[in-house]
């Protein structure tokens, strides 16, 4: 013989109204998680993946990335410049001179991959997002555009305590010390040479 089905409990009229009101009242007291874009910005984290910057002075334009890039969406034209030698009896050497850069961002998949391979650190992100359009085409920046994102990459992290500094920030400390002590000579010598005019 089959078991009858455990007798349902009988249902307190209203009881799913108050349960309702519980979580509303619940809900309302806790603090609100919801950020108020666009009339609030977000917090990013540092190393967001907005937008891709270029710093052209660094580029030498190896091709790297360009040939990496999954997508292809990064275009590159160069041209060679023949530079003179710097000492008498030198070699002329030749060194590319970049004629456009451009990312076309409606490719892009943000793996950050050029990045990488940049030998030159001439790529960066920036955590910039806000640069939809309505037309296709503007999403591919160029050169001159992606050089204004620079102003938005946030400066790096400071180094941990102790670390060893930067090989390239040495180099420049070098050479400021080197132009400042120049510097100093030239003045001691100009007021030598005005004190024998007296
Ligand atoms: S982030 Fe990836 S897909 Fe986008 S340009 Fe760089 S390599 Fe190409
Ligand atoms: S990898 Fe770096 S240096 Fe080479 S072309 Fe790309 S941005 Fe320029």
């Amino acid at each position: 013989m089959p078991a009858s089905p455990p007798p349902s409990r009988p249902r307190i009229p209203g009881s799913g109204l108050a349960k309702g009101l519980a979580v509303t009242l619940r809900t309302m007291t806790r603090k609100t998680v919801t950020a108020q874009y666009p009339d609030v910005q977000p917090e990013l984290p540092p190393r967001s993946r907005g937008v891709i910057a270029l710093f052209e002075e660094n580029c030498t334009v190896c091709m790297l990335c360009a040939r990496e890039c999954p997508d292809w969406c990064i275009y590159i034209d160069s041209h060679k410049e023949t530079v003179p030698a710097t000492t008498p009896g030198g070699r002329e050497r030749s060194r590319n001179v970049l004629d456009r850069f451009a990312i076309d961002f409606s490719l892009c998949m943000y793996c950050g991959i050029c990045i990488e391979v940049c030998p030159f650190d001439a790529l960066f992100w920036s955590p910039e997002f806000e640069y939809a359009e309505t037309d296709i085409l503007e999403l591919t920046h160029e050169r001159d555009k992606l050089r204004e994102w620079m102003w938005t990459v946030p400066e790096p992290p400071a180094l941990d305590p102790g670390a060893e500094e930067p090989k390239e920030i040495a180099a420049a400390r070098k050479t400021a010390e080197k132009l400042e002590a120049q510097r100093a000579q030239e003045a001691q010598q100009n007021q030598k040479e005005a004190e024998g005019e007296e």
